[in-house]
């Protein structure tokens, strides 16, 4: 796919690829074998008919081919973009061995332009169900319910629907536009969204259940950041990974002043970790002025968990990386800011828990590097605000929910899904979740009728 120039797009915040124009679409379309048994479709966690849309396509019926990506999944402008398709569904493609499978996402994205917005005739009139949080998973668990004449209520703590779509994922690789067009449709459904509402806070489940909600659907995300734990974290000029790509995405900061929340980056930036998230930050924090950043990542790049076109877009924009180094502590400067970030070098050990090889300290291998902004990107975990808040929910050992495939819970009533279940994963897995939850909390609630 056609892309903006490393050298222009470090400038501004508009998406690095164009999307395909309607010849390309057709001419990718054309390459699918439409295989009868199509193995594609077994990698997408959303189950969409991926012949039947990419056949659409190529007969030019792009109206036709997002109403079939629509039959089961709704965020096909989401996924489009984001959606690990090389580990999903085009790792099975046919093609797949001749080193050139279908671009199917880039197909999804080119289908999703051509959506048309159509309120749902009926509005729904079964019973009440709650939903909460407004990410991936939420919004498609919501939508398949309402779709199925639930009344439906999702309640979001933030300001605006989306999740981490909205405030984590930035604007060059998922604009704002694109997640609130996906949100309306969504309403278009009859799903109402209430925000700035956080549930265990505001209300608690027992209050929902006393007003009359009759099943819940927790998705409220893995959003709690995970810190170092090292001497001089909490100096200014140190951030979370999610504070400062919330400040950038949902608050706008990059817009500052003419939006009320900044975000200083100093001339040198340095982000820890090796995930999405840290090259978001990285990306992130080049785009805001930052003069040079630098990636330091405890292992080497064959362990980096972040996707291999996150890696090269990092890369070809001038993101530096520092392997097999792990922080010790940040310095301040005279200002009391953080300053310098003194690292200690490692090598690789026997494999851990995860399966790639343990990072094991040098000694005597401490080094500096100049650092204005630290932004920690080593994780995230559970939120325990609403949990604690529900009696009988058994969370595992990590704090996050137990529920089986369908998202049932211990409490015959709640469901859960996403990456409050699975832990930190992927959009794709979010929407997966939510849509067998909905079928399950149809199951639940026809039998208790
Ligand atoms: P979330 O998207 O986390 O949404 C949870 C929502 O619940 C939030 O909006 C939160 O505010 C709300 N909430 C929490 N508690 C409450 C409460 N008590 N009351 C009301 N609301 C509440 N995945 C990919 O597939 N591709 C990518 O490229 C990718 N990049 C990523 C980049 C970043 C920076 C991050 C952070 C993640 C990325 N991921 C990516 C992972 C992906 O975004 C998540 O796996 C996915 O969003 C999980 O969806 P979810 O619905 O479980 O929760
Ligand atoms: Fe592939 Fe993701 Fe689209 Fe499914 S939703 S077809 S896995 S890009
Ligand atoms: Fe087309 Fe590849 Fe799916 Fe076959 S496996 S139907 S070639 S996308």
């Amino acid at each position: 796919m056609r892309e903006q120039c490393p050298k222009d797009r470090v400038k501004n915040f508009n998406e690095v690829p164009y999307g395909y124009t309607e010849e390309e679409a057709v001419r990718e379309a054309s390459r699918c074998l439409q295989c009868p048994d199509p193995p594609c479709v077994k990698g997408c966690p959303a189950e969409i008919n991926i012949p039947g849309f990419i056949r659409a396509i190529k007969e030019k019926k792009f109206e036709k081919a997002v109403s079939v990506i629509g039959e089961t999944s709704n965020l096909p402008a989401v996924c489009g973009r984001v959606c690990p398709q090389e580990d999903q569904c085009e790792v099975r493609c046919v093609l797949n061995k001749t080193g050139k499978p279908i671009n199917i996402g880039a197909l999804e994205r080119f289908a999703s332009e051509f959506s048309v917005k159509r309120a749902s005739e009926k509005k729904p009139e079964g019973p009440a169900v709650a939903v909460i949080g407004s990410g991936p998973g939420g919004l498609t668990c919501a939508a398949d319910l309402a779709e199925k004449g639930y009344r439906v209520t999702v309640f979001e703590a933030l300001h605006k629907a989306g999740g981490v779509l909205a405030y984590g994922i930035p604007e060059f690789r998922l604009p704002n536009g694109i997640v609130a067009g996906e949100v309306d449709n969504i309403r278009g459904k009859g799903v109402e969204i209430k925000l700035n509402y956080v549930i265990g806070k505001i209300k608690t489940i027992e209050d929902l259940r006393r007003e009359g909600f009759k099943a819940f659907y927790i998705s409220s995300g893995a959003g709690l950041p995970y810190f170092l734990g090292i001497e001089g974290e909490n100096l200014k000029g140190v951030y979370s990974a999610n504070e400062f790509l919330t400040r950038i995405n949902l608050m706008k900061a990059y817009k500052f002043p003419e939006y009320d929340t900044p975000v200083n980056v100093g001339r040198k930036a340095v982000v820890v970790g090796g995930g999405n998230v840290a090259m978001d930050s990285a990306r992130s924090a080049l785009r805001c002025g930052a003069g040079e950043v630098t990636v330091v990542y405890r292992r080497t790049e064959k362990e980096m968990p972040a996707r291999r076109d996150e890696i090269t877009h990092a890369r070809e924009e001038g993101v530096k990386f520092l392997f097999l180094s792990s922080p010790a502590k940040i310095l301040a400067g005279p200002q009391g800011a953080a300053k310098t970030l003194v690292c200690t070098r490692n090598e690789l050990g026997p494999p851990d828990e995860s399966g790639r090889r343990r990072p094991v300290p040098l000694e005597n291998s401490e080094f500096e590097i100049p650092a204005d902004t630290v932004i920690v990107a080593i994780g995230s975990g559970p939120n325990p605000l609403l949990l604690s808040t529900i009696k009988g929910l058994k969370l595992n050992g990590k704090g996050y929910i137990e529920a089986d495939p369908e998202g049932r819970t211990s409490v015959g009533d709640i469901f859960a899904g996403g990456d409050i279940v699975t832990g930190s994963a992927t959009v794709i897995l979010a929407m997966g979740a939510g849509k067998r939850a909905a079928r399950a909390m149809d199951s639940y609630l026809k039998e208790k009728e």
